[in-house]
């Protein structure tokens, strides 16, 4: 199977030319992606509209995808379903699926086998790196996850590349993911509907500011002071919050886009009212958004989540800057939900 191309890891046109290669006109190459993006088959025989000496090439040549799941966790409220995926050559990784608003179907997909950026409170960057994964291994997530919804009369609404690793650390397999999210004639999923979170890589930002999108930026913030940012964020050393907050300055200026930060509150770390203010002064005026979520703890973190009373106080002090500010709930607790810790829950348990 290892020797076999897995379909999802070629681009649309290097498709075309595989196909060409065996004498098929390009419309074939059209047919196979609809299949494989629109109708998400899982094995050539359902192929129909294709000739059946095509169908057993491409059976004995390649494969639809190369991810098995090896763990299924549902949370006790039936809204969360986080699968543990194994890649072609043994590496693991995690895609969640969300769906408890009324019609938002949302998956979570990984970037990376593990993560080299090593922020203290993530189960990923605990674990370190592992690898890059290619641009099919991304889009897969998302194919796999809209599957399981059509077979329920449900449709994959929103995807973030929230999951495990850093996805401007692997820009071009992400941006080619991406691409393949929104095109009507793949995933065709609302590019408004797209959400990439970064650590907060300055020249990735500066160069996705160019890309054209309409997808959204959620930058990983956690911190308003350097020291502080960098003791939590190890990344911060190279890119430190000034310059940070260029970037994400000329990428609103040049997109015209509202941008999210993202903020874990960690009790006695994060959340006093001194940081609020700090905050607020460091994100008035800007064209963005505030997600503050209190913190999941994870094995190798002694920090804890805000109590409810500082978070209130947390939001109340930043909402006073006038910056819109959101508390998100933390969703799937009981199944290891946060990032990476599946993983590590069955790294623990030897399973
Ligand atoms: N690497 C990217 C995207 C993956 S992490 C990034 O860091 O932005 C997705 C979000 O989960 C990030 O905002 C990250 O900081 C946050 N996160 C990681 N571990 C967490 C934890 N234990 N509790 C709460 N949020 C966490
Ligand atoms: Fe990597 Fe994001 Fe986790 Fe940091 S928070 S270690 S960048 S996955």
């Amino acid at each position: 199977m290892i020797d076999t191309t897995n379909l999802y890891d070629l681009t649309h046109e290097e498709l075309v030319d595989l196909l060409a290669a065996w004498g098929e006109p390009r419309y074939r190459a059209d047919q196979l992606w609809q299949w494989l993006y629109q109708h998400k088959a899982t094995d050539f025989a359902s192929m129909h509209t294709l000739p059946a000496a095509l169908r057993d090439s491409l059976a004995a040549e390649t494969r639809i995808g190369g991810a098995e799941v090896v763990r299924k966790l549902s949370s006790a409220d039936g809204e969360t379903r986080k699968y543990l995926l194994q890649l072609a050559d043994g590496q693991m990784i995690e895609t969640v699926l969300m769906q408890y608003s009324g019609v938002r179907r949302t998956a979570c997909i990984s970037t990376q086998a593990g993560c080299a950026m090593g922020c203290v409170f993530c189960a990923t960057g605990q674990m370190g790196f592992a690898r890059h994964l290619t641009a099919g291994e991304i889009i897969e997530q998302a194919v796999h996850v809209a599957r399981i919804l059509e077979t329920e009369g449900e449709r994959l609404s929103n995807v973030v590349l929230m999951g495990m690793g850093e996805p401007f650390h692997n820009y071009d397999p992400t941006l080619e993911a991406i691409r393949r999210l929104i095109d009507p004639a793949t995933m065709g999923i609302g590019q408004r509907h797209v959400t990439v979170s970064t650590i907060g890589l300055v020249p990735a930002i500066r160069r996705f500011a160019q890309e054209g999108l309409q997808v959204r930026l959620a930058i990983s913030l956690h911190a308003a002071t350097d020291e502080e940012r960098s003791a939590l964020l190890p990344v911060n050393r190279r890119y430190p919050l000034d310059e940070l907050l260029a970037a994400v300055r000329d990428y609103i200026d040049q997109t015209g886009r509202r941008v999210t930060f993202e903020w874990a509150l960690i009790e006695g770390e994060n959340d006093s009212a001194e940081e609020a203010h700090r905050l607020g002064k460091l994100l008035k005026g800007l064209l963005c958004h505030l997600n503050v979520i209190p913190l999941n703890p994870t094995g190798g973190y002694r920090g804890r989540p805000s109590k409810p009373a500082r978070v209130d106080r947390f939001v109340q002090t930043v909402k006073s800057y006038g910056i819109p500010t959101t508390v998100r709930v933390r969703r799937g607790i009981d199944i290891h939900a946060g990032c990476g810790q599946l993983k590590a829950a069955v790294i623990e348990d030897g399973g």
